[in-house]
């Protein structure tokens, strides 16, 4: 099994911290991990946030706090060159979790230059500039036209994807953070991002992470979402999203039957 989504910013890059998150795998029947950075800890990625640190005050708060801590990529590069000489008991990959905005792929284009990452996955966590996952920026679903969302978050999604910037995309059910389900029958927008993610050889995740950091009732994409995305045959990753060694895995086994069910 594969968990396709697990960040390592929270510790030191050293050997140590790695091998804990591997530990855990292995505990896990996970064989392979794809290990990602937000592109917000990085100092060269700044210009990607140029929209979202001006939205509002707490946003603008909340970036210029991660600029102040922000990292050179030569740091995180030098750690993935340092661990590929290294034979780990399971397969690892290296790259980046890209907060994606179309006024930004050039933006992309020039930080994927930079290093030959093993993957590059896009990311919606901003809907024009709004953060609308941030723990410490909760919203009540009823105070939004939640059809309204879904349409622009759906609309930002296929952008991503036509723009061939990317091998995979992230937690394609995020904007439901906070209980905001999508209300109306998206089959049809559904099989428009199933169609863009096949002929852009790119993979979807069947992610956990809302699951296990928002305590998300809903596992993974929505049936509905899912279903389409078998029938058009789109390679389906399974990710936690894990920030922590111990989250890796972590309803992995879960969501591979729920893909194997349909
Ligand atoms: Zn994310
Ligand atoms: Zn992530």
């Amino acid at each position: 099994m594969i968990d396709a989504h697990v960040h390592l910013e929270k510790g030191d890059y050293t050997i140590e911290w790695i091998e804990q998150f591997i530990d855990y795998a292995i505990k896990r029947n996970i064989d392979e991990i794809f290990f990602l950075e937000h592109t917000h800890i990085f100092k060269e990625c700044h210009n990607i946030y140029n929209e979202m640190s001006m939205y509002n005050e707490y946003q603008k708060n909340w970036y210029q706090k991660k600029w102040s801590q922000a990292r050179p990529l030569k740091d995180y590069i030098d750690y993935i060159e340092k661990l590929k000489h290294i034979d780990f008991p399971i397969h690892l990959k290296f790259g980046l979790e890209v907060c994606y905005s179309p006024e930004h792929e050039m933006d992309v284009a020039q930080i994927k230059q930079m290093y030959p990452f093993d993957f590059l996955v896009g990311s919606i966590h901003f809907i024009d500039g709004w953060a609308f996952s941030h723990l410490r920026q909760r919203w009540d679903k009823n105070d939004y036209d939640i059809d309204e969302l879904y349409e622009r978050y759906y609309t930002l999604m296929l952008s991503l994807i036509n723009s061939g910037l990317f091998s995979g995309l992230a937690h394609p059910q995020s904007l439901q953070c906070y209980g905001a389900y999508p209300q109306k029958d998206y089959q049809h927008i559904y099989s428009q991002l199933a169609q863009a993610l096949c002929s852009n050889n790119m993979y979807i995740e069947e992610s956990s992470g809302l699951a296990i950091n928002y305590g998300d009732k809903q596992l993974g994409m929505n049936p509905n979402m899912l279903e389409c995305m078998v029938k058009y045959n789109v390679p389906i990753l399974t990710a936690s999203d894990a920030h922590l060694p111990q989250n890796v895995g972590l309803y992995i086994k879960e969501m591979n039957n729920l893909i194997r069910a349909i």
